[in-house]
This record gives C-alpha cells, sequence and structure tokens, in this order.
C-alpha cells in the first residue's frame, strides 16, 4: 500500500507553515493557465489530514474560472503553498504543493501530467 507521512512545508519566507499526512503517490502536474504557470506539483488530500501551522493572515488569494478552488499565497514571498477546494463530488480537499515540502527531497518524486486546459 501506500507511505502516509506526516510531511512539513512552507512558504519560502516560512511565513505560511503547515503538516499534511500524505503519501507522494497520485502527484499531478497540471497545464492549465494557473497551474503551469506556477510549476504547481500537486498532491490532493482531504481536510483533515491538513493542519495550518502558521499564516492564516499571511496569504492572499486568487480564483478564476468556476472558483471552486482557492489558490492561496503569501503576501510576502508569493509562493503558493496550498489551495482550498470543492472535488466534483462535492468534497472538501486540500491540494498541496509538493515543492514546497520541506522534508522532501528535491526532484525524488515523480508526478502524472494532466490535462487541465483542455477540462
Ligand atoms: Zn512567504
Amino acid at each position: 500500500m501506500t507511505d502516509v507521512k506526516t510531511h512539513n512545508g512552507s512558504c519560502r519566507c516560512g511565513a505560511v507553515a503547515f503538516e499534511v499526512d500524505a503519501d507522494l503517490e497520485g502527484l499531478i502536474e497540471c497545464n492549465c493557465s494557473h497551474c503551469y504557470r506556477k510549476g504547481l506539483v500537486l498532491k490532493f488530500v482531504t481536510p483533515d489530514a491538513f493542519r495550518l501551522k502558521a499564516g492564516e493572515d499571511a496569504q492572499t488569494e486568487h480564483t478564476f474560472n468556476t472558483h471552486k478552488i482557492v489558490h492561496l499565497f503569501c503576501k510576502t514571498c508569493g509562493v503558493q503553498s496550498f489551495a482550498r477546494g470543492v472535488a466534483p463530488d462535492g468534497s472538501s480537499m486540500v491540494a498541496v504543493n509538493v515543492r514546497t515540502l520541506t522534508d522532501v527531497e528535491p526532484w525524488s518524486w515523480t508526478a502524472q501530467r494532466v490535462d487541465g486546459r483542455s477540462f
């Protein structure tokens, strides 16, 4: 099965910090107008697996299209650590940017390319 661990993550300047319980399976890179520009590598988790430790007020947000996903990013350094959203089935989810996990070796993961641009 999968290897779920508690990972730490943060934005570049550290104003935003979080913990997430996740494995590094099923990661996606998306080519939509937003994700592709930001280079996001996303892991989707349920809200109970995600704990924001700092930075609730340090972030600002961006939404577009159907506005179902709230992309949050640090007001100081601009890094997007995660997004909050609603899955097609109506359940809440958090999309964590794997590139902001501080205890994961860069490029130790592989991500599936998803054609979000065509959705
Ligand atoms: Zn920051």
